[in-house]
């Protein structure tokens, strides 16, 4: 049995999804660009498509974009609204917990002369807004905050810190990697006030290869593909149907199971935290977190690459700090102030709607069986 409990990695693809794409690939496989009847048929399925994915997100269908993955949607976001703020400033507000694929982009405009402020996380893992307050200036051209941090689980105060930007009177556009909360906590890109948002499909059970990127109604952002003019001419390049359609279909299933799949994500959490306290003494949360779907771990003093390669050899998979960083030292639990060997032996469990109690019983067997076997390394 394999018990997988890496999701915010990425997820199953869905069956209905994948039939979805197969239909797209075989049926409806005319480019949505071409002229004669049969392609408007695809062309219509595209906007049906956006429809839904639009439909899932809470905006209307204009002002979705589809993108290759997250981190293309944040990269553009990034870059975007560096270009629109051009003439009014040179200074960013992001987290220090952020993404690589908004921490990179950012980084290289700091290279290029832009001044960055890294607000801090709290031990709660997510933001002091009194921080934010006092880093926005007349030149922040861009504050860019996640929303549902993906090794923590923290969920950060997107809505009040959009808030404290407008109040503020900074020119900044307001950028949300929701890349990780998407269909696991309720918001809509309204609800939180953000000029731009970014989700990906491989986090909702649709393929690899597919992301949106929201943009408010009415912001004109430079385009970040030329070409074709796919897309409202923002990003040419002739639309991933298949991706496309099985994303759609993800989101229609992944709205209507929304609020179940959170309760029995949010309860195989606590079920997780309630084994794992009575069971086995030598893991403890680094954080709860309050997303229902990401459970950080550690088992203080041992090696998380040993451990998750122990707990891989007996089908249980979960991931050392996000899968991103390729073994490289997390640079969130760095700016979480976690000492070294809570470092060394942090390791993330994910869940999702799919997620079963037998796959937690796999892990805490697998945790108890570590804990026999393994011993804590002298580094
Ligand atoms: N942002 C966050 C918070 C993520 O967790 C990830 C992926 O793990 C990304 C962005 C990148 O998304 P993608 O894998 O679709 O490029």
């Amino acid at each position: 049995m394999i018990a997988y409990l890496d999701n915010a990695a990425t997820t199953r693809v869905w069956p209905e999804a994948a039939q979805a794409a197969v239909e797209a690939m075989t049926e409806r496989y005319f480019n949505p660009s071409s002229r004669y009847p049969a392609a408007s048929g695809a062309a219509k399925a595209l906007e049906a498509d956006r429809a839904a994915v639009a439909k899932a997100l809470g905006c209307s269908p204009k002002e979705v974009t589809f993108t290759s993955c997250g981190t293309e949607s944040d990269n553009w976001a990034v870059r975007a609204a560096a270009e629109y703020g051009r003439r009014k400033g040179k200074h960013i507000i992001t987290t220090a917990i952020e993404h690589h694929a908004v921490l990179n982009p950012v980084a290289e405009l700091e290279q290029e002369g832009y001044e960055v402020t890294y607000l801090q996380p709290t031990a709660r893992g997510t933001i002091d807004l009194a921080e934010l307050e006092r880093a926005l200036r007349p030149d922040t051209i861009l504050v860019s905050m996640m929303l549902v941090n993906n090794e923590l689980g923290s969920v950060l105060p997107v809505r009040e810190a959009v808030q404290i930007v407008k109040r503020s009177g900074a020119p900044a556009l307001f950028h949300c990697d929701a890349v990780q909360a998407f269909l696991k906590v309720p918001f809509t890109p309204k609800s939180l006030g953000v000029d731009l948002l970014a989700v990906s499909g491989h986090k909702v059970h649709a393929p690899k290869g597919i992301g949106a990127m929201y943009i408010r109604n009415g912001l004109k952002l430079k385009p970040f593909i030329l070409g074709g003019g796919q897309e409202n001419g923002l990003r040419s390049g002739t639309e991933p149907t298949a991706q496309i359609a099985a994303f759609a279909r993800a989101c229609e299933l992944g709205l209507a199971r929304r609020d179940a799949d959170i309760a029995h994500m949010q309860e195989l959490k606590d079920y997780t935290l309630r084994r794992i306290a009575e069971e086995v003494p030598q893991v403890a949360p680094v954080i709860e977190g309050d997303a229902p779907h990401v459970l950080a771990l550690t088992m203080t003093g041992y090696k998380s690459e040993v451990l998750v390669r122990v707990l891989g050899d007996r089908g249980v998979c979960v991931s050392a700090g996000s899968a991103c960083h390729r073994g490289r030292p997390s640079h969130v639990y760095a700016a979480m102030n976690l000492t070294k060997p809570q470092r060394d032996g942090a390791f993330r469990v994910s869940f999702s709607g799919d997620s079963t109690k037998e796959e937690v019983d796999a892990l805490i067997d697998g945790l108890k069986f570590a804990a026999k076997t393994l011993f804590p390394s002298m580094s």
